[in-house]
């Protein structure tokens, strides 16, 4: 009896004991699991906490003019980030840099994007950089409102002027300032959609789920109630977070304007600075199109993708008759010959003056016309004057049959002024006249530097055997900026860019 008793004493200490090395053992593959969980957050986060703490100060040599930013955060941290301001009025850029460095490390994008003419605010994430504090997810987020915040305040910056412009893996900070805030529009490079799917793609299932942790920066879900114009571009080799993510945001997205650029065989890094030229008129015109989608090719249905017409390989439509960059000279008309635009509006406002009391403009053109008149009556305090703007077929004909000259006026159905695009400034019918005016001519160099930026461009300003017609310093025609940009950049008239590209 003793004996079976006391064997049986040891072994339900032994059984007692297996149990609790199970339960140890357990706890111990759990922790692991969780450590392992962690680190993988960790390296999809926020990791350069530990290095990469320079200063702004190298920027100064670069070329770049900002001026230095710092907030205090509601729980004392320094948030510490810049302020540098672009060419063009009421365009903000809201950078959030890559996670693998400070500001520093990021300033060739900063200074591509300020080279695009827009104003750029950025900062470091906690421990980054100048800024104190620790990467967790919601301080990351509380550190972007509280930085545009203080911006707001203190430079005037609106969040309708504003474009969220995010590069990699923190995507989720971009889309959460963006569902708090109504900004214009959201610009994603090579995004994550979520650290579940993070998870799934490095270890092939999402750890965290099954360890009991929530999902964390979740763009998937909260990019469902963004519906402000969206572009993503995702290489579809990229190793570090797979393009299928980009896709994802993309099908997820309810914008009616998003946009979708597949990068063929890239990667994850290295995305500005490699196709700098490349997506320069892809940027220009998200960011500063009054009117998306009219531009654009629609490639295929819902979730696959947009392309951008203007993107890898620009081309610009010359033909359309509707086209904003609808080419015609004496010998090239309208396909239609009595082509009516849509969207007519008057162009009689607080900046401009219409003399006719009747002109019209096509939307998009107008659009961008105001906002030049606004800005050149920021620096003339004088509304601009115009003398034509639309011109129908019936009116050109009209024109002509009173007399006016191959050299001037066009024959009806090959006119500028019919795509309801181009306008005359200012009364004038030679530019001796109009250029020997002091008054003229100020506004004319104005214009000459600055009407690009809006789109606008001087068709007539060499001479007949270019362009068609005689000089005319008063004819402005909008292309659209991207094509208005590339006129100003290479110097050439809208009819040497339309022969050099048939050649
Ligand atoms: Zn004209």
């Amino acid at each position: 009896m003793n004996f079976s008793n006391l064997s049986n004493t040891a072994f339900i200490d032994r059984k007692y004991r297996y149990s609790i090395y199970f339960v140890v053992l357990l706890v111990m593959v759990y922790l692991l699991l969780l450590i392992f969980a962690k680190r993988i957050e960790t390296s999809v986060s926020f990791p350069a906490v530990h290095y990469n703490v320079q200063e702004l100060s190298g920027y100064i040599s670069k070329n770049i003019t900002f001026e230095e930013i710092n907030v205090t955060s509601e729980d004392g941290d320094t948030i510490n980030g810049l302020y540098a301001e672009g060419r063009i009025p009421n365009k903000i850029v809201y950078y959030f840099h890559g996670n693998g460095g400070s500001l520093e490390y990021f300033y060739s994008e900063i200074a591509y994007i300020l080279s695009l003419g827009y104003t750029v605010i950025a900062f470091d994430y906690p421990g980054y950089g100048k800024s104190s504090g620790y990467p967790y997810e919601q301080k990351v987020y509380t550190y972007a409102r509280d930085f545009f915040a203080y911006l707001q305040d203190q430079k005037g910056i609106r969040e309708e002027d504003t474009v969220i412009w995010w590069y990699s893996i923190g995507t989720a900070i971009a889309v959460d300032f963006a569902v708090q805030h109504p900004v214009e529009r959201l610009i994603l490079v090579a995004p994550l959609s979520s650290r579940y799917d993070m998870s799934r793609a490095m270890v092939g299932f999402p750890i965290q789920k099954y360890l009991w942790m929530a999902n964390s920066l979740d763009s998937l879900e909260k990019i469902k109630n963004i519906s402000i114009p969206t572009l993503i571009i995702h290489g579809n080799s990229d190793n570090i977070v797979p393009f299928e993510q980009g896709k994802k945001l993309f099908s997820a997205s309810p914008s009616k304007n998003k946009y979708f650029i597949e990068l063929d065989g890239w990667g994850h890094n290295y995305i500005l600075s490699s196709f700098a030229n490349e997506l320069k008129g892809v940027f220009i015109n998200f960011i500063s199109s009054w009117v998306l989608g009219e531009r654009y090719v629609y490639l295929d249905d819902s979730e696959k993708k947009h392309l951008l017409q203007l993107s890898l390989r620009a081309s610009f439509d010359f033909d359309s008759d509707d086209s904003l960059t609808k080419y015609v000279d004496p010998q090239i008309h309208f396909n239609n010959l009595q082509y009516v635009p849509k969207n007519l509006e008057y162009i009689g406002s607080e900046y401009v003056h219409d003399t006719k009391r009747n002109l019209q403009l096509r939307r998009d053109a107008n659009e961008m016309f105001q906002r030049m008149t606004e800005d050149f009556y920021d620096t003339f305090k004088e509304k601009i004057d115009v003398v034509s703007a639309y011109r129908s077929y019936i009116y050109q004909k009209w024109i002509k049959d009173r007399g006016c000259s191959d050299d001037l006026c066009a024959k009806a159905g090959y006119s500028e002024h019919q795509t309801g695009l181009a306008v005359d400034l200012w009364e004038a019918s030679t530019d001796q006249e109009f250029l020997s005016q002091p008054k003229l001519q100020r506004y004319y160099d104005w214009l000459d530097t600055r009407a690009y930026l809006y789109g606008f461009t001087n068709t007539y300003q060499k001479w007949k055997e270019v362009d068609g017609y005689e000089i005319e310093p008063w004819h402005w025609r909008y292309v659209g900026i991207q094509l208005a940009t590339e006129l100003h950049e290479s110097d050439q008239t809208f009819a040497e860019y339309y022969y050099a590209q048939k050649k």
